[in-house]
């Protein structure tokens, strides 16, 4: 059964979409993607021979072999020859995401859709999105086994976008989407950061004050008062 985590992506997924699942592991996106009849094809992306390994077994033995070609290949290389027009790269940290997508963007002038989700450090791809000309569609927070995730939908396009540039760090941080539509997962996640940033700023207040701890703490405290307006 797929997790909620992953059925939550994929209700993401446009009907009729041709997918590239980055990172597909077991492939269970993949199948799922292609069983529910909503894709007529996905090309599933590994860059470890093991997962790539249990990809095409669970791919077999659902005999789909014909709508989902597992590739062997880092990030987006797989997309080379492939009419790929949604990419989901899900389930790594926002930091890998981001580089996934910095070292492959030339690959995605096919691709119309991103559908991204990290497990930590989300801020990481708002940015690269916003410097990269991709619009922020839409944005969800869920709740599993007491690991919260997040899940960023992009697509092409500059112009309007929903940072509120007045505030764009905050924006970045915490999500303009997720912070104009807050459920507890979102007061979950921040209330756990909000406690690790009081303890660091303790353990900051007992160490010394070079310039650097200066400008950590007064980011801490940036973040801090952001968190208090929520
Ligand atoms: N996407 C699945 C999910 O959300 O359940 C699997 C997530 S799994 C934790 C991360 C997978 O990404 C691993 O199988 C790993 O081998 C793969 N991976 C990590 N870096 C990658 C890269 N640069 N290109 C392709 N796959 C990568």
């Amino acid at each position: 059964k797929l997790s909620k985590r992953l059925k939550k992506v994929s209700d993401h997924v446009p009907f009729g979409a041709i997918v590239g699942d980055i990172g597909s592991d077991h492939a269970y996106l993949a199948v799922y993607l292609i069983q529910s009849g909503k894709c007529p094809f996905v090309v599933a992306g590994e860059v470890n021979q093991g997962p790539l390994a249990s990809a095409k077994a669970h791919i077999r033995s659902n005999g789909l072999t014909d709508k989902i070609s597992a590739k062997l290949g880092n990030g987006l290389e797989v997309l080379e020859n492939e009419n790929v027009n949604t990419v989901v790269i899900a389930g790594m940290g926002g930091p890998l995401i981001a580089t996934i997508l910095e070292e492959g963007k030339e690959r995605l002038s096919l691709v119309e859709r991103l559908i991204l989700q990290p497990n930590v450090a989300a801020d990481h791809i708002r940015r690269w999105l916003l410097e990269n000309n991709w619009k922020l569609i839409d944005e969800e927070i869920l709740e599993e086994d007491s690991h919260v995730y997040e899940i960023l939908v992009a697509e092409k396009g500059s112009g309007l976008t929903p940072y509120d540039t007045e505030d764009l760090e905050k924006q970045l941080w915490l999500g303009p989407y997720l912070l104009k539509n807050k459920n507890t997962a979102f007061e979950k996640k921040w209330k756990r950061e909000r406690q690790q940033i009081e303890k660091i700023n303790q353990q900051l207040a007992l160490s010394g004050k070079n310039e650097l701890l200066k400008e950590k703490k007064q980011k801490l405290s940036q973040m801090m008062t952001w968190l208090e307006e929520e």
